[in-house]
């Protein structure tokens, strides 16, 4: 009888062992384990989908409050916050992630010619407000604006030259953010997986079935979660700026949160969204703020020449221009809309 029971025990402990190991295609697991919270001033949510080891998600979230504590111009000690107080004073010292972050602002300043701004802040706090702001007040906010005055010294050191500039990192910091969960994806052996920081998104490998991933690109036109097409590839970043994203409205008129520098106020052109592809989300981060600011033509010759980046704009008249490479991984949702590949 005991041995009856010993055998018994064994075949259960082995058919179980055999089941969990054997590569079942049509019985696969595929419901994701995740994680969501309000961090670096947006809604996040992590899906991993090959790996149900939960402290991941802790790992990743742990991360996310390190790189907000010191890039969050809303946070009183934040790297960013000791660099804006001794603006026009002293150089700050900061992590070597908040110079890495601040380094790459000043090289998509530079690329842009200015339309990526990092010391944007006093513009971007002015019309924080929620009102239309004198032109008195423009004048004396874009005076404090300009990257050229925003130094990076030696021994990690940061040094605003003006007193009462502001350094922003909000146009970039969540692109860094997604790269860095990506990275703590793969190190813990992470195939497939979803990030998502309010709406920009990283593809993380492939399905977990290895087919490329189907992402949606949110339509300016409907509320969240209408999307005006799809994009299809894997390990990808996809990353949006758009004037329906934040904004206060005024006598009818909208007013948004992404700034045109030379002008002091809300870029305003014939764009109402832009995603950018790229690998790493950094440079899609920057680039969608930007291209936006640009607009379609000189954005579009900015993107073509630069390799491995693609963009999808869409324009305040339903039409929706993509870069060369994009054709076949764009999948339009809506054939109302017009699909233009220059
Ligand atoms: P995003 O949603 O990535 O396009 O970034 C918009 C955020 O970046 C704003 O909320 C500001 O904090 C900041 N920002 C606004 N205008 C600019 C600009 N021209 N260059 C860099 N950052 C900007
Ligand atoms: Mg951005």
């Amino acid at each position: 009888m005991k041995d009856k029971i010993v055998i018994l025990i064994l075949a259960v402990f082995i058919l179980t062992g055999i089941t969990s190991c054997l590569p079942n295609e049509n019985n696969k697991d595929l419901s994701p384990i995740s994680k969501d919270g309000f961090m670096l001033g947006t809604f996040v949510v992590i899906r991993i989908y090959d790996n149900k080891d939960e402290e991941i998600l802790e790992k990743v979230f742990d991360r996310l409050k390190e790189i907000e504590d010191r890039m969050s111009i809303n946070i009183e000690n934040s790297d960013v916050s000791m660099i804006n107080k001794n603006a026009g004073l002293k150089p700050v010292e900061v992590h070597d992630d908040v110079y890495y972050v601040i380094q790459k602002a000043k090289e998509y300043a530079e690329i842009t010619n200015g339309a990526f701004e990092p010391t944007i802040g006093s513009l971007v706090k002015l019309w924080g407000i929620g009102t239309v702001p004198s032109d008195s007040e423009i004048n004396e906010s874009i005076k404090r604006v300009d990257y050229n005055k925003l130094n990076l010294l030696d021994d990690n050191k940061v040094f605003l030259e003006d007193e009462g500039m502001i350094l922003d990192l909000g146009g970039i910091a969540k692109g860094y953010a997604a790269d860095e969960i990506k990275r703590i994806l793969l190190k813990n052996g992470v195939t497939s997986a979803i990030i998502d920081l309010g709406g920009n998104i990283f593809g993380v490998g492939s399905k977990p079935d290895g087919t490329d991933w189907r992402i949606g690109v949110q339509s300016p036109f409907e509320p969240r979660g209408n999307h005006i097409g799809v994009i299809i590839n894997s390990d990808v970043s996809v990353v949006s700026s758009g004037d329906y994203e934040r904004y206060f409205e005024e006598n009818n008129k909208k007013y948004h949160h992404i700034i045109d520098p030379s002008k002091g106020y809300p870029a305003s052109n014939n764009v109402t969204g832009v995603t950018v592809l790229s690998e790493k989300s950094i440079d899609g981060d920057a680039l969608s703020t930007a291209l936006f600011i640009l607009g379609v033509e000189k954005g579009m010759s900015l993107v073509e020449g630069i390799e491995g980046l693609d963009v999808v704009y869409i324009t305040k008249d339903n039409k929706i221009y993509i870069s060369s490479q994009l054709e076949g991984k764009f999948e339009l949702a809506d054939e109302e809309l017009e699909l233009i590949i220059p």
